[in-house]
């Protein structure tokens, strides 16, 4: 069963509910050491399905439907959410542009889709060529399409998701023609098995409540890795094949680039916007929110806020032609949003925990020690919040703080940040090609020279100054 089939030709996106049924599938997942029979009522994934069933709700809910879909324009006279649709200022289906059959599919379903694009940390000091016994590349060619082998590194939610886009990073990009290769695969194709790191939703359901852990008890995008052995990819999921020029074309010509960084800025600055409204409450609490130092930092995280938002309305109202009538994300936001996305996660985890310290940890074990009557009196006289919060509301929200930055899911976020687009030096060095390629730096070093026009050895060039 192709996940589609679960609402096959309603020409609309899932609802939760249907989206959880879609994930009964006999997909491979394994976790603690068993393959588990259904991740949707496993404790490792099953708040997870819920979170993102939650937003498929969202897409036919009368209160947001018109603010988050649109009607298709595969000519099935459908509703999608607005992202699977490209951008453009007529009404007609861009025919000739490739891979329809999935743009028609993607629109009419709005399938959740995981991305493994980068290698596995292994033999990083070889040509990728040379770890074809780990790296994802073609077994052989069959009748209607090939059989594919290998590993790719975490694939973010995978063991939730309907399908998975195989791609190429440019940096590990090879001649050999068997590794040039990028499909979309279901995640229920044999072959397929995806091992799930540590669960942070099954270790707050162990160690605690929602109350201790709100966030990695529902929010967890189990990260995993993913493994091909043997998977038969029909020709009409291939979208690059024995093509290492398209492999390297591929993340700006496709829009995938502009298309998802744009997504990416706009899931960053939201996340801003919760992490500052939380540290603002979280200083309230400990009365750090009068003093001068934690009002400049505090500043300044509103500060990385305003840039992100800034990003992402520079992208939309500033949008590039594409093919046809179709626009895409501004690239120059795209690209600084990549490079200063990952220095301002963390100086952000720095400036919570330089503000609110020791505040952080200043918690009881568990929501269980408020019902202990023989600690719950010092509880509330100790632990209470300053400027009248009652401890209860303090707790809370220092909870909330350190899930979102000190646990396992909040650290592993820190880590997501600083990769989410690339690796540190590629984001940076394919930032200054593009300065190159379009031009932009051929126009900085013009200033240069203009500037530096109006002397010589000589003296002032022209006759608006006054030579000594
Ligand atoms: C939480 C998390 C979730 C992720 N989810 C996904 C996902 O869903 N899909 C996906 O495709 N990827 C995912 N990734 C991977 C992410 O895209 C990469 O981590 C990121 O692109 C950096 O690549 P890398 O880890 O291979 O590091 P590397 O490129 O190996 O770099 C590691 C370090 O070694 C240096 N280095 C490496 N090779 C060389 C060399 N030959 N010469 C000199 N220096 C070298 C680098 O400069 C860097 O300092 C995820 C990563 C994390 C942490």
């Amino acid at each position: 069963m192709r996940p589609e089939d679960v609402i096959a030709d309603k020409r609309r996106p899932y609802t939760g509910a249907e989206y959880i049924e879609s994930l009964r599938d006999g997909r491979e997942v394994y976790i603690d050491g068993e393959r588990v029979a259904d991740v949707t009522t496993h404790p490792a994934f099953r708040n997870s399905v819920r979170s993102i069933a939650r937003l498929y709700d969202a897409l036919h809910d009368p209160k947001s439907k018109n603010q988050l879909t649109c009607p298709t324009d595969t000519g099935s006279g459908g509703y999608t959410h607005r992202f699977f649709r490209v951008q453009r200022s007529r009404d007609e289906l861009i025919a000739a542009q490739t891979a329809t059959a999935w743009y028609k599919k993607a629109q009419e379903t709005v399938p959740f889709m995981n991305h493994a694009i980068v290698n596995p940390p292994v033999d990083r000091h070889k040509p990728a060529e040379q770890s074809k016994d780990v790296f994802v590349s073609v077994d052989k060619e069959v009748d209607g399409g090939i059989i594919v082998s290998g590993a790719k590194v975490v694939a973010t939610s995978a063991a939730i998701t309907h399908y998975n886009f195989l791609g190429q990073s440019s940096k590990t990009a090879t001649e050999d023609l068997d590794m040039s290769l990028m499909f979309i695969v279901p995640i229920n194709a044999p072959g397929l098995k995806i091992f799930c790191r540590t669960s942070y939703e099954r270790a707050a359901e162990r160690y605690g409540s929602p109350f201790d852990y709100p966030l990695s008890s529902r929010f967890d995008e189990n990260d995993a890795i993913f493994v091909l052995d043997k998977v038969f990819i029909p020709w009409e999921d291939v979208f690059i094949y024995r093509d290492p020029a398209r492999v390297i074309s591929f993340f700006v010509a496709s829009g995938f680039m502009q298309g998802a960084l744009f997504q990416g800025c706009t899931r960053f600055a939201v996340k801003l916007d919760f992490i500052t409204g939380l540290l603002a409450k979280a200083l309230r609490c400990t009365g750090g929110d009068e003093a001068k130092g934690n009002q400049v930092l505090l500043g300044e995280v509103v500060a990385w806020r305003h840039l992100f938002w800034s990003l992402s309305h520079a992208m939309v109202n500033n949008p590039a032609p594409w093919k046809g009538d179709a626009l895409l994300p501004e690239l120059n936001a795209v690209l600084s949003y990549r490079v200063f996305a990952p220095d301002a996660y963390p100086r952000i985890k720095d400036i919570v925990e330089r503000t609110v310290t020791s505040g952080l940890i200043y918690l009881p074990s568990t929501v269980k020690d408020l019902s202990n009557p023989a600690i719950e009196p010092y509880l509330r006289q100790y632990v209470r919040g300053s400027h009248g919060i009652p401890y209860d509301e303090r707790i809370k929200i220092l909870k909330l703080l350190w899930d979102a930055i000190g646990t396992e899911f909040g650290v592993r976020h820190e880590l997501y940040e600083r990769n989410y687009a690339g690796g540190w030096e590629d984001i940076r060095t394919q930032t200054l090609a593009v300065a190159q390629r379009g031009g932009d730096m051929k126009a900085m070093e013009a200033l240069v020279d203009e500037c530096m026009a109006d002397y010589d050895l000589n003296g002032w060039t022209a006759s608006t100054w006054i030579n000594p």
